[in-house]
């Protein structure tokens, strides 16, 4: 029995935030230390989807390399032979089995998706792409290929695990129930990565927004980057409330409840023994220095990591693990091609 299949993946359109690493990379990193030889782990680079928003193509190929260096930077072990790093656009599988399945998703699913929605917001008066609409489907298509049955993502893309499910469900519904494995539901996908909820770290400036790649906001984002010092002082500025008490409600205390919820993440607690800890406490400026020296120390000891990976061994398993997955790729990708009628 092939392992089941763990994946997730990062755009390369820009440097990493914090809320990249607590709700993308620290799952994956963990669920290696967990499940070491139980589960395959694939965390890729979905780099066709850089250019969903605006994008500087002449550093995007070193924005990659970059990116992937804080896979291992954060600690995934690339000896485990069970994890497979690899670029989207160098196992072709993934573009064609996106024209595939863009056959079986429908306009008003895709129209119906947040992200679309708000990126498309945020475009204002630069055109909205066909890419930034389709993008779930290229999303659903970089899981179906490979079966993959968790997919720990941040709470942002519970829609588009959802829309996966939904396309995948529906061709098997047509073309018979061995055909795609359907990635499991949402509730059961935080319980597998430990989590109480989903991880949707909040930007410190405008706390009501989520922390983001593609919108500029430099004082309401951590970058992975970012001096710790300077770091420190972004969250001793972090916008809070007027209320006065420490209370986890993201709908009335969204900037308190983020402190909180990065926190825990942070110091590898509970969230609810951190809320437990802080809550009915008055003082939002005691909270605000542990979160401050939290950041701190996990930016010292992640740069001074960054700083020492191997870029030779970084790229001897990626160039690896390609070869590996376009096989893989080809392989299940033809099982879909004949269901549908393309192969004999
Ligand atoms: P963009 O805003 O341009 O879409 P992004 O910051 O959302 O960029 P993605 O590459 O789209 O980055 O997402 C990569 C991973 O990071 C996904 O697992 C996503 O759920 C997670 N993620 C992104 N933003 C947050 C956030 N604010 N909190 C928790 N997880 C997040
Ligand atoms: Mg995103």
């Amino acid at each position: 029995m092939a392992k089941p299949v763990v994946l997730t993946g990062l755009r390369a359109n820009s440097e990493f935030h914090l809320g990249n690493y607590l709700g993308g990379i620290l799952p994956m990193i963990q669920l290696q230390k967990k499940f070491a030889g139980d589960y395959q782990l694939n965390m890729f680079v979905p780099d066709l989807h850089s250019f969903t928003t605006p994008v500087e193509h002449s550093k995007l190929y070193l924005q990659i390399i970059d990116n992937l260096k804080v896979y291992v930077a954060a600690g995934l072990d690339l000896d485990n032979e069970d994890t497979f790093i690899y670029r989207q656009s160098y196992v072709a599988g993934h573009s064609e089995l996106a024209v595939i399945l863009n056959n079986f998703a429908y306009f008003g699913e895709l129209q119906r998706m947040t992200q679309f929605k708000e990126k498309s917001d945020q475009a204002k008066d630069t055109n909205i792409t066909a890419g930034l609409f389709d993008y779930p489907v290229l999303m659903a298509a970089d899981i179906l290929l490979y079966g993959a049955k968790w997919i720990p993502v941040g709470e942002d893309q519970r829609q588009h695990i959802e829309l996966t499910r939904d396309i995948a469900l529906r061709m098997n519904n047509k073309f018979g129930e061995d055909l795609l494995h359907v990635p499991v539901e949402w509730e059961e996908q935080l319980k597998f990565a430990g989590r109480e909820s989903g991880v949707r770290i909040r930007s410190l400036k405008t706390p009501e927004k989520k922390m983001s790649k593609s919108v500029d906001d430099p004082a309401g984002t951590i970058l992975l980057s970012d001096n710790p010092e300077d770091a420190a002082k972004k969250v001793m500025s972090a916008t809070t409330d007027s209320i006065g008490v420490i209370r986890y409600d993201m709908k009335n205390q969204a900037g308190i409840s983020n402190l909180l919820q990065i926190l825990a993440l942070l110091i590898d607690a509970p969230l609810a023994e951190v809320i437990a800890n802080w809550e009915g406490k008055t003082s939002y400026g005691d909270l605000k220095t542990a979160v401050a020296s939290e950041v701190k120390v996990f930016l010292t000891d992640f740069q001074r990591k960054l700083a020492n990976v191997e870029e030779p061994e970084l790229m001897r398993k990626l160039e690896a693990s390609e070869y590996l997955m376009r096989d893989v790729a080809t392989q299940n990708l033809y099982k879909i091609q004949q269901a549908v009628g393309l192969r004999p």
